[in-house]
């Protein structure tokens, strides 16, 4: 059977992809190694940051923000609470470019924002303690998405559309040509168009064109903390710049604790080796920025492992490959993806159907590098 479209990789960006082609009548086969969402990619740990006021860019912002009305329009779908606005602040020292750029893109895009000094957040949270050049830049309607009923609302609607899901069947080859021919271990697909969204795979999958993907383990972990100052009504999601370090995390949602990881840095890695399990060092490092800043979370609960998969230029690629315009590259999203996910399955969507897509992909063209 010949397909419209092959989608590899039915993770975070796949299988939003899958819904747009198949709702717009495409037939789709998605084919993933694992039976998504699992815990072997970059969808797992139960939540994902979503803002809009934007620090690594201000032209992500029209896409943060088509990304919000879709998880909007998700829910609905789904009857099912996928994003819950808890508010999210970015911190730093006044003169951190991070800031300054979530500062600049509020006001371009007359979004709601407040900037607090030292003494104002720690009255307004008193779980958190910064030193006194630091200010904080809060933007209440934004919040965190729950990462795997993110996905698994995708796949009911994607299979509910007609597209067809083939789980724990890795690709192994891909053939490029009018007709594209993926290989499995067990079969072999044909489509007009393809989207190879493979997260750490990616490059894998894509060898002879060399791009430039890093793959690296991050790790994240839950504390204990105190509802009443840690808690999902009492606090809201954080990312804190410093000098030499990045550190985000998110209230206790559901009272599962006070969930923290590491932005910056980690191990390069190849894609299939098993991850080294979080460990005593992983632990130290966040216990040691939580002393610090956040001094009352309490005692670690549990900790795990995951994937980033990163540029040079810390931004995405999604393009259709060098003289293959019927096969998109979609990767290299450098850890702060999931929120777009939505807007990124309807973007790849339109590249499949109208050889474009109606928001910009110019920051995510391969040709920068
Ligand atoms: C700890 C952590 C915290 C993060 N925090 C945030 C955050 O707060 N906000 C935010 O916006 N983003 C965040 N991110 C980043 C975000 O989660 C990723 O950018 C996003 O999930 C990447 O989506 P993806 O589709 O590329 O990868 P995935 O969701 O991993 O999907 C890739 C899929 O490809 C499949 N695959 C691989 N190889 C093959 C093959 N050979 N054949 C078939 N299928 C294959 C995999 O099984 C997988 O299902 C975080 C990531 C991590 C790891």
């Amino acid at each position: 059977m010949k397909f419209d479209s092959i989608i590899i990789g039915a993770g975070s960006m796949g299988m939003a992809a899958a819904y747009f082609l198949a709702k717009a009548g495409k037939k789709v086969c998605m084919i993933d190694a694992f039976d998504p969402p699992h815990t072997n990619g970059s969808h797992h740990g139960e939540t994902r940051i979503i803002r809009y006021a934007y620090g690594e860019g201000i032209e992500y912002v029209p896409l943060a923000l088509r990304a919000a009305e879709l998880w909007e329009e998700l829910e609905h779908e789904v009857e099912k609470p996928l994003l819950l606005k808890t508010g999210v602040i970015n911190i730093g020292n006044k003169d951190n470019a991070f800031v300054q750029t979530v500062i600049e893109s509020a006001r371009a895009f007359d979004l709601p924002l407040e900037v607090l000094n030292a003494e104002e957040i720690t009255k307004r949270w008193p779980g958190i303690k910064v030193d006194d050049h630091m200010i904080a830049a809060f933007e209440p309607t934004s919040g965190v998405l729950r990462v795997e009923d993110c996905v698994a609302a995708y796949k009911a609607l994607a299979i509910e559309a007609g597209a067809t899901l083939h789980v724990n069947e890795p690709v192994q080859n891909i053939r490029c040509g009018d007709v594209v021919v993926v290989k499995t271990a067990v079969a072999t697909y044909e489509a007009d168009t393809c989207i190879v969204c493979a997260g750490a795979w990616t490059s894998e999958l894509l060898k002879p064109f060399r791009l430039s993907l890093n793959p690296i383990r991050k790790t994240f972990a839950w504390f204990e903390a105190e509802e009443g100052l840690y808690g999902q009504e009492n606090f809201p999601a954080f990312a804190v710049e410093l000098k030499d370090a990045c550190y985000y995390g998110f209230p206790s949602i559901d009272r599962a604790g006070y969930k923290i990881g590491r932005h910056d840095g980690g191990e390069t890695i190849h894609p299939n080796d098993e991850l080294r399990p979080f460990d005593e060092g992983d632990a130290l490092d966040l216990q040691q920025f939580i002393q610090s800043y956040m001094p009352q979370v309490g005692a670690l609960k549990e900790g795990k492992v995951c994937k980033y998969t990163m540029t040079p230029d810390e931004h995405f690629i999604i393009d259709y490959l060098p003289e293959h315009k019927n096969i998109i590259v979609a990767s290299g999203f450098s850890g702060h993806g999931f929120k777009f996910s939505s807007a990124i399955g309807e973007m790849l969507a339109q590249m499949v159907i109208d050889g474009k897509s109606k928001l910009s992909n110019e920051l995510f063209k391969l040709s920068r590098f």
